[in-house]
């Protein structure tokens, strides 16, 4: 059979019953194993008594061997790309600074730049940035097309489902060999489940970072993920003998502070958890911090801006969270500027890549525009701006709205406006607004694929057979900053993430989504 024709025949047939066994099997598999979520946060007691399974697809998706293989190479050059770009101060406060930037119309991100801005004119003691990153693509085929990659975003903060991913990986590979899915496809062979191991690959990058007495993972409360995030704790402790304390930004208000002289980051604790009454943190772990709503009282901020201060490494910096602006993305795509990162041979020396290099990146990219630009679709229109008409970046917007999504400068689902949406929400928001916006061309995926979705709960509770477009991420870490200009990168593993076709957002924690793995053709 051709690879192509897989696609549109998946899943393979299968009878009720098998169904009904596989997901008796999946369900158990996920509750045994950890691939789990805490129920709602009002029913959380403070220790964990009970948990549901995480949202499964019964199948792994079929994905070209030769695409898998590439988002993978990328990674690295992505890895030291954001790299360079959190390390180029003039670049980000252009990009997303609070005087011309992005953070001059959103208030968020205006916050985080001027504190960044802050710190950096009392001087920062701390050079290192530690990123760990998730790179994430769709399958673009639109009619008689061979199918590509497509970058959807990248993430360079609380970057999710490294531990579940991995487990989910486990799952499918555990289906095959327990019943080999009934024999429904003659793809389902074990060569084709690649391995899956992000956590000891995320786990590397917090290693590399680390050296004082502990880790700090700063995490929200009523956290329901918690089973995505402990994993890379045992690995730690069990691989690298690190020891991690786990903190919300309002305990850190109270625990957190900085030794007056070293500016060491000390966390104080009960005497009876710890004779000193505090730990000493080399590496702070952000799983938290994402959002606004995170950040409710100036507190909350100060808070953020303690943990920069300090000589722990910051993982991400606020250089690297701004990095990961869509904005930053849609940058990425103008003329020269990937040059200005990676192929300025005066600058990058040995570490400069070749056109080749550039083309491949370019092509995992979609088109994107600011919505506040004029007829070059680069510059922003300021006569429009001002005078509240509509430049070109708003008409060309409406013009093509249906095959278009614009996106905020927001992380962690449900921010972006889609399709038919586009023309009236274009109608309400204020023009001065336009700047903080991106308008992206929409990744066509292939059509003809299906799964079995199983989720926790409600109607849903048996396995559920829809059409479905599944996302891939390529999880990766770098440590840089220091004087030689080196940077530390790895890649570290992958995700699947597999939605209906209807829904346009995709996401586990917001529920669209479930997760998946990959089985290569
Ligand atoms: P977030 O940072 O909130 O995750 P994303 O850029 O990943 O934002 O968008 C959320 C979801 O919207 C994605 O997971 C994907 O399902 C869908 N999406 C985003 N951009 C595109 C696009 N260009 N084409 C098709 N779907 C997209
Ligand atoms: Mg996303
Ligand atoms: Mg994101």
């Amino acid at each position: 059979m051709a690879p192509a024709s897989v696609l549109s025949e998946w899943p393979p047939k299968l009878t009720e019953a098998q169904v009904h066994e596989l997901t008796l099997l999946a369900t158990s598999y996920a509750f045994s194993t950890g691939l789990l979520y805490l129920p709602p946060a009002k029913q959380q007691p403070p220790i964990p008594e009970s948990a549901i399974h995480a949202p499964l697809a019964l199948f792994p998706s079929p994905l070209p061997r030769r695409l898998f293989e590439q988002a993978q190479r990328i990674q690295h050059i992505y890895n030291i790309l954001y790299a360079r770009i959190a390390l180029d101060e003039e670049f980000l406060d252009r990009i997303m600074g609070a005087e011309n930037g992005v953070g001059k119309v959103d208030d968020f991100i205006g916050q985080l730049w001027t504190g960044w801005r802050q710190l950096r004119d009392e001087g920062l003691v701390q050079p290192l940035h530690l990123g760990l990153f998730r790179s994430d693509y769709l399958l673009h085929a639109p009619p008689d097309q061979a199918p590509t990659l497509k970058q959807v975003e990248f993430n360079t903060i609380s970057v999710s489902f490294g531990a579940l991913s991995e487990r989910t990986a486990g799952l499918h590979r555990y289906l095959q060999a327990a019943t080999q899915y009934y024999n429904s496809s003659p793809h389902i062979r074990p060569e084709n489940f690649p391995a899956n191991d992000t956590v000891a690959g995320l786990v590397e990058g917090l290693a590399a970072a680390h050296k004082a007495s502990r880790i700090l993972f700063v995490v929200q409360p009523g956290e329901r993920n918690v089973f995505d995030q402990r994993p890379l704790e045992y690995k730690l402790l069990e691989r690298h003998s690190i020891h991690i304390i786990r903190q919300t930004f309002d305990e850190l208000a109270h625990s957190a502070s900085l030794d007056p002289e070293t500016r060491v980051l000390r966390i104080s604790v009960s005497p009876d958890l710890h004779p000193d009454g505090f730990f000493e943190i080399s590496t702070v772990y952000f799983r938290a911090g994402y959002a606004p709503s995170e950040y409710l009282t100036p507190v909350h901020y100060q808070t953020r801006f303690l943990l920069e201060r300090s000589r722990a490494i910051n993982c991400p910096t606020i250089a690297l969270q701004l990095a990961g602006g869509k904005k930053v993305q849609e940058v990425l795509t103008q003329p020269g500027v990937l040059e200005h990162f990676l192929s300025d041979e005066a600058r990058w020396g040995k570490a400069t890549f070749g056109p080749q290099e550039l083309d491949e990146l370019r092509q995992s990219f979609m088109g994107m525009w600011g919505l506040d630009v004029g007829k070059d679709l680069l510059t922003p229109d300021h006569d429009a701006l001002e005078s509240g008409k509509e430049g070109f970046g708003v008409s060309r917007a409406r013009e093509l709205a249906l095959s278009l999504v614009l996106k905020p400068q927001r992380e962690g689902g449900g921010n972006n406006v889609y399709k038919d949406s586009i023309p009236s929400f274009l109608d309400t928001l204020p023009p001065k607004e336009r700047q903080s916006w991106i308008v992206m061309e929409l990744i066509v995926p292939p059509n003809g694929t299906g799964n079995y979705l199983i989720r926790a709960g409600g109607a849903n509770q048996a396995a559920l057979k829809v059409d479905v477009v599944s996302e891939l991420g390529i999880f990766g870490w770098a440590l840089f900053g220091g004087k030689d200009e080196d940077i530390t990168e790895k890649g570290a593993g992958w995700l699947v993430r597999t939605k209906g076709k209807d829904s346009d957002e995709g996401g586990v924690a917001t529920g669209f989504s479930v997760l998946d793995s990959v089985l290569l053709q």
